[in-house]
């Protein structure tokens, strides 16, 4: 039995999750938060308990160490060489990148250079990287990107219609994210439509902090809702989603500011927080919805809206669909969103099923018998698809 750990590096934590592969079981998971601040966070999850501490972890190095410290101190390994493998989450593979692979200079580079278009992530990833490296020189390293699975979109979904020559120089094009939850929640899908993966239609709502759509057939992405940046599409915790890009000229007009200022603000103060005016968490814009403010709902009301619009598109695109799935934070535990997007889709034959609807981050089927479009609530797995890549590139057996 292999242990595999599935990592997730950002640039001041990393997600971890030890993974006992082929079953799948988790052995142990965690987070180290705030390295390089005066005092970091450790939070371990193992045989059922969670202990947290406050070590100093001036770099990613020191967390990684400490980790495999603790693995063994704690007995959840008995020697780091029953780790067989591990699995790096890698947000933008660009158009260099069509499948996960093993970690080695010239991969490293790339993943360098790819990020001018993740500049908050591909950094940190390889920052990530090294680490575990050092700590585990002979062991594989495999690279899973969430761009990966968006790979399959025709050129004719992923060119925008800007000068040919800003795709040939500098690569605008769409390239998506997510792409990682997008192909396991489809995966399970088929599963409980009972029907082979290269059969189905299915729209999958990834619905986070981050969120973004993705139209899946026959187990391959054919739309996604985000684009050259996770900016793209519906609204978001912090981040607009589409709109007018003349509306960052004329805010850099009225307010002085540069567009980068502007985009920034896009980013980071739009979405929910920016809407409601009180929070990007969609408990706090709930709990305002629920108390008679306007705002609160009119942020779930454009946000639903706007969903409604991709899954339309979706549904045409693939000449139909099998089901919709919701995943992520809010797909999983915001059962007024999930009423509010599929009584939306009457018109499509989609009938909810409330009391079915009316769950938090369970799997679970949520439209009636009589609907023509069934909905799941799927809670995602990234950490497992990043097993299994890493298991599959490696050749660990
Ligand atoms: P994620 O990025 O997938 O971690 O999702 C974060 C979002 O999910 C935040 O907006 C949270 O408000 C939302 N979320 C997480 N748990 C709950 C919950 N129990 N009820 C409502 N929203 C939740």
């Amino acid at each position: 039995m292999a242990k595999i750990m599935a990592v997730n590096a950002g640039s001041s934590s990393i997600k971890f999750q030890l993974l006992e592969m082929p079953k799948e079981n988790v052995i142990a998971s965690g987070v180290m938060e705030r390295i390089g601040l005066a005092e970091g966070i450790f939070t371990l999850k193992y045989d059922g308990k969670k202990e947290e501490t406050h070590p100093v972890l001036p770099t990613h190095a020191e967390g990684v160490d400490l980790l495999l410290k603790t693995l063994i101190e704690k007995g959840i390994v008995k020697s780091l060489s029953e780790i067989s493998g591990v699995g790096h989450r890698v947000v933008q593979g660009g158009e260099y990148f069509k499948d996960s692979c093993l970690v080695d200079d010239t991969v490293i580079e790339k993943i360098a250079e790819l990020a001018d278009l993740a500049p908050l992530h591909n950094p940190a990833h390889i920052i990530g990287i090294k680490a575990f490296q050092k700590a585990l020189p002979q062991v594989p390293q495999v690279v899973v990107f969430d761009t990966v699975f968006h790979q399959t979109m025709a050129e004719e979904v992923y060119m925008y219609a800007t000068p040919y020559e800003w795709y040939e120089k500098y690569g605008i094009r769409k390239y998506g994210a997510h792409g990682t939850s997008h192909q396991y929640v489809s995966q399970r899908a088929a599963e409980l439509l009972h029907k082979p993966l290269k059969d189905t239609k299915i729209i999958v709502c990834h619905l986070g902090n981050g969120a973004s759509i993705c139209a899946v057939e026959g187990g391959k992405c054919k739309d996604t809702s985000m684009g050259l940046t996770p900016l793209e599409g519906i609204p978001m915790g912090t981040r607009s989603g589409i709109l007018d890009p003349t509306v960052v000229s004329y805010i850099c007009e009225k307010e002085g500011k540069t567009a980068t200022e502007v985009v920034n603000i896009l980013n980071k103060k739009s979405g929910y927080l920016g809407m409601s005016g009180r929070s990007n968490d969609a408990r706090d814009v709930t709990a305002g919805m629920e108390a008679g403010d306007h705002r609160c709902k009119l942020t779930f009301d454009v946000q639903a809206k706007r969903i409604v619009d991709y899954i339309a598109a979706y549904y045409v695109l693939m000449g139909g669909c099998d089901c919709i799935c919701f995943t992520a934070g809010m797909g999983e535990n915001l059962i007024h969103l999930r009423k509010n997007i599929l009584n939306r889709l009457g018109v499509l034959g989609v009938e909810l099923d409330e009391q079915a609807n009316n769950v938090r981050a369970v799997e679970q089927e949520i439209t009636t018998k009589n609907s023509k479009i069934k909905a799941f609530i799927i809670p995602t797995n990234e950490e497992v698809m990043i097993a299994r890549d890493t298991v599959r590139v490696a050749k660990i057996r």
